[in-house]
């Protein structure tokens, strides 16, 4: 049985500078990983054998309705402007209307060379593959907006990477769309406004509806950023490579690339073995993203007539966005310590508890999940510098409605630690699935305990993972 994929492309509909049409590069053998069967019934996918499904996530058979193209964009790259960049290594099959009347991307990464491949050999290796399926599938079972996994397939390949030669794999995404601050970035480069309208005018109508013009669509995006670091935040997320091209429009997380969970709570953290500057450490990611919102204004005013007059509105949408950012911040670490409704005082209680976890190398997610299971202390090494804290926390949470729920609800036992995706990466290479299929499952129902304790521990040292890599 062939796969259907209901297909309803718009994004090749646009002008054709906006992208390459590219046809994905097949493969000598291709096997399923991982299908996720929940993601392809909200698509309105029907499952059709291992083996079919396998030649479509592979590249190897362009299915009916899809016209495949690689999107071009520019973007900031560690702070300096790249002003060529694009889909390298992915691919963009088509577009479907899901169940719920959302338009969603369907794209094949891996899936061998493209016009914007530039010096890269347009693959992925099995590890990176599996580590963007997990750690995507579990921001999704978090709550937080994110692309998704639909597929992974290994195309029975050898992919040199630094550590050698390393067994090749395609990932199938899904996301609200692939639309980032480096797409509206590489045609103000060029003053290319025909095509910078036609984008806009397009992005508008998929994300922002009722935006009103350039400036509108500015704000709506502003606003989702705001929401999502906040919730980035709120979970230890260290995404490595917020460069612009890595900053989606529609709010959701995109290329998990060198990303990581914090283990012990440090607030400069970062994992991505590229990163030397720590430019986009755990606690510089609201600045940065108003720094990417900076670029997505700038690019946005070569649409303007009047440049002069509209600069002022964006200049404010800007500067309006660290109050944003700290408005939802305060909600989601309230929540984390039972507090319903922020009041003056509340977002002193919460740094003073990341003071503490910074000081003592507390464990950042059990930390947070010790606060409604009574195993607060057990978190510390030196429990006796919480008791101050303690108190004033029990006294501002006596009147709160539920908080113990609310707590659990905030703080989540388990989420994808650096050292078990390792593990569960070194078993597949080896064919065993079973780490993989373990982790997702407990990866699923975050907020509950896991069935195997071990998967909400936090690493030994010697397991502790030090860098990432972008694979
Ligand atoms: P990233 O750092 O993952 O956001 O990628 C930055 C740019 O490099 C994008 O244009 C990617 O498409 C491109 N790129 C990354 N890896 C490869 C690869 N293996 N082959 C070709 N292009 C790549
Ligand atoms: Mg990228
Ligand atoms: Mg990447």
């Amino acid at each position: 049985m062939t796969l259907h994929i209901p297909f309803d492309n718009s994004f090749a509909r646009l002008p054709e500078n906006l992208f390459s049409r590219t046809v994905p590069t097949p493969v000598s053998t291709s096997r399923l990983l991982a299908f996720n069967d929940g993601l392809a019934e909200e698509l309105g996918i029907a499952r059709a054998d291992d083996d079919a499904m396998a030649e479509i996530f592979a590249g190897n058979r362009v299915p009916d309705g899809a016209e495949p193209i690689a999107q071009v964009y520019a973007g900031h790259q560690f702070g300096t402007f790249n002003p060529q960049l694009g889909d390298g290594r992915a691919i963009l099959l088509g577009e479907v209307v899901d169940r719920a009347g959302q338009r969603r991307d369907i794209q094949l990464k891996g899936s061998g060379r493209t016009p914007f491949s530039r010096m890269g050999d347009g693959r992925a290796w099995m590890g990176p593959v599996l580590r963007e399926y997990v750690v995507s599938e579990a921001m999704h079972a978090l709550g937080i907006p994110t692309t998704r996994a639909l597929a992974a397939v290994a195309t029975g390949e050898q992919i040199l990477r630094e550590q050698g030669p390393m067994p090749g794999a395609v990932l199938t995404r899904v996301a609200a769309s692939h639309i980032r601050v480096g797409t509206f970035q590489y045609f103000a480069a060029r003053d290319d406004r025909d095509s910078l309208r036609a984008l806009t005018d397009y992005a508008i109508a998929r994300h922002a509806p009722k935006a009103e013009g350039p400036l509108g669509l500015l704000e709506s995006v502003i606003a989702r950023q705001s929401q999502l670091v906040a919730k980035w935040m709120g979970v230890g997320f260290i995404h490595g490579v917020m460069n612009t091209d890595n900053t989606s429009i529609s709010g959701e997380t995109i290329d998990y690339g060198p990303c990581a969970f914090m283990d012990g709570f440090h607030p400069a953290r970062t994992f991505s073995s590229i990163d030397r500057g720590g430019r986009y450490a755990y606690e510089n990611q609201p600045d940065i993203l108003v720094w990417n919102m900076a670029q997505l204004a700038t690019a946005l005013l070569v649409l303007e007539d009047d440049r002069d007059s509209a600069l002022e509105g964006y200049t404010r949408a800007v500067h309006g966005m660290a109050d944003q950012i700290r408005t939802a911040w305060e909600q989601v670490f309230c929540a984390k310590l039972g507090i319903a409704e922020p009041q003056d005082g509340d977002a002193r209680l919460v740094t003073d508890l990341l003071t503490l976890m910074a000081n003592q190398d507390a464990d950042f997610t059990n930390t947070f999940r010790s606060l409604s299971e009574g195993t607060l202390r057990e978190q510390f090494t030196d429990p006796a510098a919480l008791d101050a804290w303690h108190e004033l926390w029990q006294s501002r949470i006596k009147g709160e409605d539920a908080p113990i729920e609310r707590m659990r609800a905030a703080n989540p036992a388990v989420i994808p630690r650096n050292h078990r995706i390792e593990a569960m990466i070194e078993a597949a290479v080896e064919g065993d699935m079973a780490p993989f299929h373990a982790l997702m499952s407990a990866l699923q129902s975050p907020y509950t305990d896991p069935d195997d304790p071990a998967l909400a521990s936090a690493p030994t040292p010697e397991e502790e993972i030090e860098a990432t890599f972008c694979g």
